[in-house]
């Protein structure tokens, strides 16, 4: 089965959450926008994406924290955070790795590449239908 991927989009920034927003949709993707980490919270009582990009700096609760929070409880550690960091900010990226994000992509988003970038980190995630899965790590699960 098949189903539409789900993406948490954490941006405070307006312009930045309608363009990713834009191109995630074209893109194929369902999108959630949230403009704090406590918007992204109440999103997440109400559904679990799949994937969340994550902008680091955000007013109040930082990306960080948030990735940690979200890392350190059993009902949302599975979600894949990935990280979008802006260029100048160069300790950013180190620290969302130690965080719990899966990876990070570069902001300002390269909009014809950020699809495929988005998709690279839910692809061990998401078999394809039909296709028998090999390895036997998902027993139990
Ligand atoms: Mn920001």
């Amino acid at each position: 089965m098949t189903r539409t991927p789900l993406v948490l989009v954490v941006e405070d920034n307006e312009v930045n959450q309608l363009l990713t927003a834009s191109v995630l949709g074209r893109e194929g993707f369902e999108v959630d926008i949230a403009g704090t980490s406590e918007q992204a919270l109440e999103h997440l009582r109400d559904r679990l994406p799949d994937l969340i990009l994550m902008d680091i700096q955000l007013p109040g609760m930082d990306g960080l924290a948030l990735t940690r929070r979200l890392k350190a409880d059993p009902v949302t550690a599975h979600i894949v955070v990935v990280a979008l960091t802006a260029h100048a900010m160069t300790g950013d990226r180190e620290q969302s790795l130690a965080a719990g994000c899966a990876g990070y992509i570069s902001k300002p988003i390269d909009t014809r590449a950020f699809g495929s970038q988005v998709r690279a980190f839910l692809r061990p995630q998401v078999p394809f239908a039909g296709e028998p899965r090999t390895d036997a790590t998902l027993s139990g699960t």
